[in-house]
């Protein structure tokens, strides 16, 4: 089937994925292969903006890459590669610093958010995030972004980026990236407060074996009205309950939602239904993710073909950009 244009995300090598990571990306990813042609980049770059320590960054492209590949994400007809394996990408971002203004950079709330986040450490490379990252999409002719509603205005400024590259050169050779409008579902961890995520130590990690889920399942918390086996409970404002909706069939969900309400059902036999079917769930991961596990070298040779097809996409592009700007 043809394609209807090139999509490109990229992701900060953040290690074993969770169930926020899937429900929220990796699982858009994997529906976007039908209908694009999809280029997927671990922005390793982008992670030593913030990152203290680089010892775990191999460890963790390899940690996320395994599980993506495991979520179904196709590597035969995908991109899945490295930000800094394909170094034109810090070519083309030198060019577009040029025809960005460095007030409108120091002005974006994301910029003055990470500065409060971290004010021992404003680095150049903070500055200039949202270069690199228009540097990104620009340099594999990307069409289409993804993006949840709050990330809109990074795109946006992209594209602003790119009409101001091609007006100072008098050229059309960037293409402006268009939004697709993505609901980026936000998962609750275990505290059934927080966003999932490893910091908060709330996560439940799609590599956990049945075992460590269950567990973590059974730590969730439930609604903080019902302390009694014979209280009624309320589903609505119950994680538990939520990922019912998510991983459990029909008939169960419909179960806890009218027994909860009657204390017809325990939040403990509640908790080892979801675990079980979460498990169910997962299992088919589990089992890819083992497979690729026990084949040596296997994640390297993904970005190693990753990185060769992106490069040959990002060499033509610099051919194009280097005689756009006249360079001698
Ligand atoms: S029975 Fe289930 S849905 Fe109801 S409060 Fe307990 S864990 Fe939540």
């Amino acid at each position: 089937m043809a394609k209807k244009g090139r999509v490109f995300s990229g992701a900060r090598p953040t290690g074993r994925q969770h169930l926020g990571n899937y429900l929220g990306a990796i699982q858009n990813y994997v529906a976007l292969q039908d209908e694009y042609e999809c280029v997927y980049c671990i922005v390793d770059v982008h992670a030593l903006t913030t990152v203290e320590t680089t010892q775990n960054l191999r460890q963790n492209t390899s940690d996320m890459v395994i599980d993506w590949l495991a979520a179904g994400i196709r590597p035969e007809e995908t991109i899945v590669f490295v930000q800094s394996h394909v170094p034109q990408v810090m070519e083309l971002h030198m060019y577009l610093s040029m025809v960005t203004q460095l007030g409108k950079l120091t002005d974006l709330p994301t910029f003055k958010e990470k500065v409060r986040h971290q004010p021992d450490n404003v680095n150049y490379g903070l500055v200039g995030y949202p270069v690199l990252m228009t540097a990104d999409i620009v340099l594999y002719k990307s069409d289409i972004v993804p993006v949840g509603i709050d990330q809109a205005p990074h795109l946006e400024f992209a594209r602003e980026i790119v009409r101001s590259f091609n007006y100072r050169y008098n050229t059309k050779v960037l293409i402006e990236p268009q939004a697709k409008h993505t609901e980026i579902k936000k998962v609750l961890g275990i505290d059934g407060v927080e966003k999932m995520g490893k910091s908060l130590n709330n996560q439940i990690e799609l590599a956990f074996t049945p075992e460590q889920t269950t567990a973590r399942v059974r730590e969730m918390v439930t609604d903080p009205a019902r302390v009694k086996r014979t209280d009624p409970g309320n589903p609505d404002v119950c994680n538990v309950y939520s990922m019912h909706k998510i991983f459990s069939p029909q008939a169960d969900v419909d179960m806890v939602n009218v027994e909860c309400r009657r204390a017809g059902i325990g939040c403990v036999d509640c908790k080892k239904l979801l675990a079980k079917n979460m498990n169910q769930h997962l299992e088919p991961f589990r089992l890819r993710r083992a497979e690729f596990a026990s084949k040596p070298g296997y994640v390297q040779d993904v970005l190693n073909d990753g990185a060769k097809r992106a490069a040959a996409i990002a060499e033509q592009t610099m051919k194009e950009v280097r005689e756009a700007i006249q360079l001698p």
